[in-house]
C-alpha cells in the first residue's frame, strides 16, 4: 500500500490545509438527524488543528442543481461540527467567492472553517474536465494541501476530490486509511467462515459485488428487496414485492455459478407480506414459496424477511469469522418491517469476528436501531465507494493519492 497519508505534507504549522470531507448528513427542519459522517470526519481534523494547521474544511451535501440552493446549505453542518469539536467553525456563505476568500484569509493557527455546499458550483460534477480543472483552480487558492478524506466520495471523479488532488501537495486522511485498512481485509484475507449480507433495494446496485465476491466467500445471505428477484429466479411468485425482472437472468447465472463453486447462497424461507407499501399496513408472515397466499393474494408487498429467516441469518452472522453487510433487510424506516434488520444488527454487534456495516441506509439504519459504530468492527462511511472497491474497480480519488 502505497497511499499518502498527512505525514508525507510536512509540517503543518500555520499552512492551510482544505479538507475533503463527506459531510452529507440527513438533516431535518434544519437540524443534522444522523451526525455518524461528522464524527467520522473528527480525528483527521482533531489532528490537523493540534499540529496548528489553519483547516479549510469542504464538503458537498445533497444533490443540489449546480447552484445555491437554501435546503442543501452546510450551514447547520457547521453549527454539528462545532458542537462535536467543542471549537468554533467559521462558516463562509459561498464556496469559492468573496465569502469564502474572506472566512479562509481570516483563519488563524490551529482554527477550522467549513465552506458552503461544493455542489452549488456546476464545476464540481461537471462531465468536462476543463470545468471541473477551473473550479479545481479556484478552490486550490484556499490552501498550501489538501488532505482528501471523504471516503464517501472517491469513487467519483469530481473537481474537489480528483483535480483538487492534482493541484495541491496532497495526501488521504485517517478516515480513508482506515475504510481502506478494513476493506483490504475483506477481499484479501478475510478470516472464515466469511459471510456476506446483502440486501436492501436493488439488485442492480448491488450485481458487481455479488460477482465479485462469490469467488471469495462462503456464504451469501439474501434479505431486502433484492431478495424478491432471487426468488422470482427461483420460479416462485412474489405478489406486488419490488422486482426487477431485467435481472432475473444475471440472477440465475449467479444462483448457478454459487452452486459450482459450493458457495451457500441462502434465500429466505419466509417473508412479512404486507397490504400497502406503508408503516401500519397490515402484514402476515407467509412462507417465501407461498407469497401470494396470505389475505392480500397477489397484491401482497413483502417489506421484511419472516422470522424464521431472521434467526437463521442471526445464527449464520453468529458462526462467521467474517461477515460485510449491505442493505437492510427489509424496510426499516417503519418500525413494523425494522425485525430482519435489527435480527442481523444484534448478531453482527455481538459476532468475535470482523463485522463490517457498508452503505449509507445501512449505517443509518444501524444507528437508527440504536447501535453505536462502535458496536461494529469497522461502519463504512462510503456506500458506493465500499460497493465499488469491494467490486475490484479502480477508484479516482484513491488512484490520485498513489492507492494501490
Ligand atoms: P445502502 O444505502 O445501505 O447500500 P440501499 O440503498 O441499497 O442500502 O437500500 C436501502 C433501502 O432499501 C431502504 O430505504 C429500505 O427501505 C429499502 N428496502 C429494504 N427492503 C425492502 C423491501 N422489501 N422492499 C422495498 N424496499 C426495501
Ligand atoms: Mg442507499
Amino acid at each position: 500500500m502505497t497511499l499518502r497519508t498527512i505525514e508525507s505534507l510536512g509540517d503543518l504549522a500555520g499552512r492551510r490545509v482544505i479538507v475533503r470531507c463527506d459531510l452529507n448528513v440527513p438533516i431535518s427542519d434544519g437540524v443534522v438527524s444522523d451526525d455518524g459522517r461528522i464524527r467520522a470526519s473528527l480525528p483527521t481534523l482533531n489532528a490537523l488543528l493540534h499540529r496548528g494547521a489553519r483547516v479549510v474544511v469542504i464538503s458537498h451535501l445533497g444533490r443540489p442543481d449546480g447552484a445555491p440552493d437554501a435546503r442543501y446549505s452546510l450551514k447547520p453542518v457547521a453549527q454539528r461540527l462545532s458542537e462535536l469539536l467543542g471549537a468554533p467553525v467559521a462558516f463562509a456563505e459561498d464556496t469559492v467567492g468573496a465569502a469564502a476568500a474572506g472566512t479562509v484569509e481570516a483563519l488563524e493557527d490551529g482554527r477550522i472553517a467549513l465552506l458552503e455546499n461544493l455542489r452549488f458550483n456546476a464545476g464540481e460534477t461537471s462531465k468536462d474536465e476543463t470545468e471541473r480543472r477551473t473550479f479545481a483552480e479556484r478552490l486550490a487558492r484556499f490552501g498550501d494541501a489538501m488532505v482528501s478524506d471523504g471516503f464517501g466520495v472517491v469513487h467519483r471523479k469530481q473537481a474537489s476530490v480528483y483535480e483538487l488532488a492534482q493541484l495541491l501537495p496532497s495526501a488521504a486522511g485517517s478516515l480513508i486509511a482506515t475504510e481502506l485498512e478494513v476493506l483490504d481485509r475483506l477481499t484479501e484475507t478475510p478470516e472464515r467462515p466469511y459471510t456476506v449480507v446483502l440486501g436492501g433495494s436493488k439488485v442492480s446496485d448491488k450485481l458487481g459485488v455479488i460477482a465479485h465476491l462469490l469467488p471469495r466467500v462462503d456464504r451469501l445471505l439474501v434479505g431486502g428487496g433484492m431478495l424478491f428477484t432471487f426468488l422470482k429466479a427461483q420460479g416462485h411468485s412474489v405478489g406486488a414485492s419490488l422486482l426487477e425482472e431485467d435481472q432475473l437472468e444475471t440472477v440465475r447465472a449467479y444462483l448457478e455459478e454459487a452452486r459450482e463453486r459450493g458457495v451457500e447462497i441462502v434465500l429466505p424461507t419466509d417473508v412479512a407480506v404486507a397490504e400497502s407499501f406503508s408503516a401500519d399496513a397490515a402484514h402476515t408472515v407467509l412462507p417465501a414459496d407461498d407469497l401470494e397466499g396470505g389475505p392480500a393474494g397477489p397484491a401482497g408487498i413483502g417489506l421484511d424477511i419472516g422470522p424464521e429467516t431472521a434467526a437463521r441469518f442471526a445464527e449464520l452472522v453468529s458462526t462467521s469469522a467474517t461477515v460485510f453487510w449491505n442493505g437492510p433487510m427489509g424496510v426499516f424506516e417503519f418500525p413494523a418491517f425494522a425485525a430482519g434488520t435489527r435480527a442481523v444488527a444484534e448478531a453482527l454487534s455481538k459476532m468475535p469476528g470482523l463485522a463490517v456495516v457498508g452503505g449509507g441506509d445501512s449505517a443509518a439504519a444501524v444507528r437508527a436501531l440504536g447501535y453505536r459504530d462502535d458496536d461494529f468492527g469497522h461502519v463504512s462511511t462510503g456506500g458506493g465507494a465500499s460497493l465499488e472497491f469491494l467490486e475490484g474497480k479502480k477508484l479516482p480519488g484513491l488512484e490520485v493519492l498513489g492507492w494501490p
